[in-house]
């Protein structure tokens, strides 16, 4: 699968590096091995930054003997909203798509690659993720300037038009049927970190790089100069102000995505009208999970999976997850933790107001 074939790739990569500082340090002799690799890392400096783009913040931890990239990954992310992900720049190729009412749309190649994904990924969720729901999405404006629910009729005729099927991709053309509208927000942050991840992979001076985007994407870069594990904070569904939950461990190579129903929403009459919606029904998901986080090694499809298997439910996105090699927890309003094998080893659970539970029923 191409997606595994990325995973792969990675892990290869990430093995030749490791592999070039072993035998650099091996041929100095076995005692020097550890001064070596010290060394190696005692070189690389540390930036940090924070900047703003696509939609969230974004902070950055660079590890590198060279330059400081930060800038230059803040604009790269900037770029690929401009140019391919944004609904509201007239220049981006889904704001195209979308204005061109049916019409037959000639597109990048880098768009084609993330639209296979995404109609790939909807397949395989049975439309759980479904990135053509762009005017349902607005109808709501969840997280815009007026939030608000919508008439049911109006819903109902939007919805009738959505659908995967409605996307059709031939090689670079890509034909939008019947009145959907193309909308990759639950996607896009995962590209984003994709992106920069194939920019590291050119760098030869960097040794490692956590990048943050708004907390609900992350990737993982090599390693850091003392070679303690990558850590991400899982933010308590519930706390509005810097609760964490617990931490989860990631390699370097790997992606992190985290949907939560606390990230855009409005309250009305006691009820949480939040952003992932349901699209068989065109309303917010109320199943009783409040956050998943998945891990995979591919930006994009960690992304859409965690909003995938917040619509399926812990039990139904199983087998979407073993699909893709990916690990995810599962966050519920009675503050159960349910957590994939590969996942149990790799959280620390931080607050006793919740439990990790054993079994996913
Ligand atoms: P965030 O963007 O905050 O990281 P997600 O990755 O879960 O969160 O994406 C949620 C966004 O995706 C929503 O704001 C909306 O634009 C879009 N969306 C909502 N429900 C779905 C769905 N079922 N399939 C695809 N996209 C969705
Ligand atoms: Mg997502």
């Amino acid at each position: 699968m191409d997606r595994n074939s990325g995973l792969n790739e990675k892990k290869t990569k990430k093995q030749r590096n490791t592999c070039k500082k072993i035998i650099t340090a091996a041929v100095i002799s076995g005692a020097s091995l550890v001064l070596a690799v010290t060394a190696w890392g005692a070189a690389a400096k540390q930036y940090t930054g924070t900047d703003f783009a696509m939609d969230t913040v974004v902070s950055e931890t660079l590890y590198t003997s060279g330059e400081d990239l930060n800038p230059e990954i803040g604009d790269m992310l900037r770029e690929t909203e401009e140019k391919y992900l944004s609904w509201t720049e007239k220049g981006s190729e889904v704001y195209k798509i979308n204005q061109a009412r049916g019409k037959t749309v000639q597109v990048s190649d880098a768009l084609a690659g993330y639209l296979e994904k995404a109609l790939k990924l909807a397949e395989d969720s049975g439309g759980a993720f479904d990135p053509t729901m762009g005017k349902v999405i607005r109808l709501w404006d969840i997280g815009g300037e007026n939030p608000h629910i919508p008439d049911p009729e109006e819903l109902d005729s939007l919805l009738k038009e959505t659908g995967y099927e409605n996307l059709v991709l031939e090689g670079n053309k890509v034909t939008l049927k019947g009145g959907a509208a193309l909308d990759l927000g639950a996607a896009g942050k995962g590209i984003g970190c994709d992106i920069v991840m194939d920019f590291l992979e050119k760098q030869k001076e960097v040794c490692g790089m956590i990048l943050n985007l708004g907390g609900s994407s992350v990737m993982a870069y090599g390693e850091k100069p003392d070679q303690t594990p990558w850590r991400v904070a899982l933010r308590d569904p519930r706390e509005e102000e810097s609760g964490y939950l617990g931490a989860i461990t990631l390699n370097g190579g790997e992606f992190l995505s985290t949907s939560g129903d606390y990230e855009k929403y409005f309250m009305e009459n006691g009820k949480r009208y939040h952003h992932i919606l349901d699209p068989e029904t065109g309303y917010p998901v109320w199943n009783g999970l409040t956050s998943v986080t998945v891990i995979c090694g591919s930006g994009l499809i960690a992304d859409g999976l965690s909003t995938a298997c917040f619509v399926l439910g812990a039990e139904d996105a199983l087998p979407l997850l073993e699909k893709y090699d990916a690990e995810a927890a599962f966050v519920d309003e009675k503050h159960n933790i349910y957590l994939t094998d590969g996942m149990k080893s790799r959280f620390e659970l931080m607050k006793n107001t919740y439990t990790i539970r054993d079994s996913f029923k």
